[in-house]
Order: structure tokens, then C-alpha cells, then sequence
């Protein structure tokens, strides 16, 4: 028998999605538990092995079918020895050969990555990247990371740790950040900066409120996620420059907001970047949404030739 399945894995700080897929790549079927529900490592690794069993017995398919299980991780990830090195909002992981320890557990071979880096791919692979060459696939959010394909292959950089966009520095005197710098993107532009801005002259819960606001035409919420677009604007104009794509792919949470910050943000491209790279590099919203995880994950074990 063929092995026609491949599990896919994005594991959040928040939640874990469980998809099982074909060899396509089409997810047949999904398991999503909070991760924060298992207060260890060892009782998250049997939450992950025991929802991968019960979904093959559900659908009645042997490991023997499984091409393997692909993970996507929070954190710097050593793909090619498979060990974890740290989540930074998951305590309790260091230096973890997670690769291995799956395969152990379910006989099945597992390989894993950054979590943004699988959902680069699978935008290039099979989202709104198709088709582009050299590649930057933005996720915003609590934080701002970004996955980089070069010459149609996802760069990691010499220790597994590139793409990490929200700490490219956009102000010497901005506040603090927790990485340990200054005023860095993720400061200006991550979600609780961008709510507590907001909350200072609006009385808004979340951001989709803010976005609400933003629709109504609300001069307020439209200068703040203006502000947001301008802010991401100079990064990108620094990232253009750098290494010339001809595409950006951005997604995640706030990218909801995208008609209110992506025109500020093409403005400060223009505007700033140099010629020609800043003629060349197109903004597109991410196509996959939440699904790009998982199918990222598969990507790790199947080309999608289908
Ligand atoms: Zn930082």
C-alpha cells in the first residue's frame, strides 16, 4: 500500500491544530485542543502523539500509510537535527530533540520547523506566493515574524533563526522591547501595542473593534492603523532594499485591517525604498488564512505534485 496521508502540525502558544491530509495536500480532517490545557512538555508531546493516533483510527488509515508527520513550531527551530531549541511563550522547552521523540512514540517519521517559516512556504506553495521567486510572507500578530523564500527555496539563515522582521529596529530612542532592544517593529506595530495606543482615545475592546470603528470612518481608528501601515512601511522599505523580492505576503490577525494600513504602507515604499527593487515588490494578502500551518507542516514531507 501507498502512503497517501501526511499529518500536519501548528502548534501555537494558544492552539494546536492536528490536520490530516492527503498527499495533495487537501486536509480531510482536523483536531484543534488548547495548548495551554497541558501545563507540561511531556503531557503537550502525549496530547500531540495520542490526537495523531486517534485521528488515523477515526479514519481507519495505518501508519504504514502515513508519509510522515510534519510540525510547525513557535520558536527557533534546528530543522535539520530536529531539536527545539525555546518557545518564548511556552515555558519549559530547551533544547528539545522533538523530531525524534515523535518518531519514537508513533513509529512514524516526523520532521519540524519554525511555524513561520511552514506558513512562507505554504503561501508560496499554494497561497497567494504562487508563482514569485524571491519571497517575504509577513505574519502580524501578537508578534510580527516573516518567513523568506530566496531563489524559490525558504532561507533559515546560518542558525535557524532569520526572518525575525518585528525586531528590525525603527526607532534608536523607542521603548524597550523584549528581545532586549530598542524600539523595534514588533513595538509599534504588534497587537497589544496597537489596542493599548487605541484605548488611550477610543473606547474599543479588541482590535476588531478597532477595525469596525476603522469602516465607519472613524478619523481616529483610521490614524492609528494608518500609523501601523507607515510604521511597517519603513521596515519593508529596509527589507526591499536588502534583499530585492518581488513579493510580500502578509497575513495573521491584524491583516484584517489591511485595506486601512497596506495603502500606507506601499506609500512609504515608494517613497522611501530605492529603484528598482521598490518598483518590483508587490503587497499581497495572505490566501491561505488559518489552514497555512498545517498544510506548511505537510509541505515538510510532500512537493504537492498532484
Ligand atoms: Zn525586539
Amino acid at each position: 500500500m501507498g502512503k497517501n496521508f501526511i499529518i500536519g502540525i501548528d502548534l501555537g502558544g494558544t492552539n494546536t491544530k492536528i490536520g490530516l491530509l492527503d498527499k495533495c495536500l487537501n486536509i480531510k480532517d482536523r483536531v484543534v485542543f488548547s495548548t495551554k490545557e497541558f501545563k507540561t512538555k511531556n503531557l503537550l508531546i502525549e496530547a500531540l502523539c495520542l490526537n495523531i493516533t486517534c485521528l488515523l483510527d477515526k479514519h481507519g488509515i495505518k501508519k504504514s500509510s502515513v508519509l510522515g508527520i510534519g510540525i510547525g513550531l513557535p520558536g527557533p527551530i534546528d530543522s535539520a537535527r530536529g531539536i527545539a531549541h525555546y518557545f518564548p511563550n511556552i515555558p519549559g522547552w530547551r533544547e528539545v530533540p522533538l523530531s525524534g521523540i515523535i518518531r519514537r512514540k508513533t513509529g512514524i517519521s516526523t520532521l519540524i520547523d519554525n511555524d513561520v517559516n511552514l506558513i512562507a512556504l505554504a503561501e508560496f506553495k499554494k497561497g497567494a506566493g504562487i508563482g514569485a521567486v524571491n519571497m517575504l510572507c509577513l505574519t502580524l500578530g501578537t508578534g510580527v515574524g516573516a518567513g523568506i523564500i530566496l531563489g524559490g527555496r525558504l532561507y533559515r539563515g546560518s542558525s535557524f533563526s532569520a526572518g525575525e522582521v518585528g525586531h528590525v529596529p525603527v526607532n534608536e530612542f523607542g521603548p524597550k522591547c523584549g528581545c532586549g532592544s530598542n524600539g523595534c517593529l514588533e513595538s509599534y506595530i504588534g497587537n497589544q501595542h496597537i489596542l493599548n495606543l487605541a484605548q488611550k482615545s477610543l473606547k474599543i475592546k479588541n482590535l476588531e473593534e478597532l477595525t469596525v470603528l476603522a469602516r465607519k470612518g472613524n478619523k481616529e481608528a483610521l490614524s492609528i492603523w494608518h500609523r501601523v501601515g507607515r510604521f511597517l512601511g519603513i521596515a519593508l522599505s529596509g527589507v526591499v532594499n536588502l534583499l530585492n523580492p518581488d513579493l510580500i505576503v502578509i497575513g495573521g490577525g491584524v491583516s484584517g485591517a489591511g485595506s486601512f494600513i497596506f495603502g500606507a504602507t506601499r506609500k512609504v515604499i515608494k517613497a522611501r525604498a530605492m529603484s528598482p527593487a521598490k518598483t518590483i515588490a508587490k503587497i499581497a494578502r495572505a490566501k491561505l488564512g488559518d489552514d497555512a500551518g498545517i498544510i506548511g507542516a505537510a509541505l515538510l514531507l510532500s512537493e504537492n505534485k498532484c
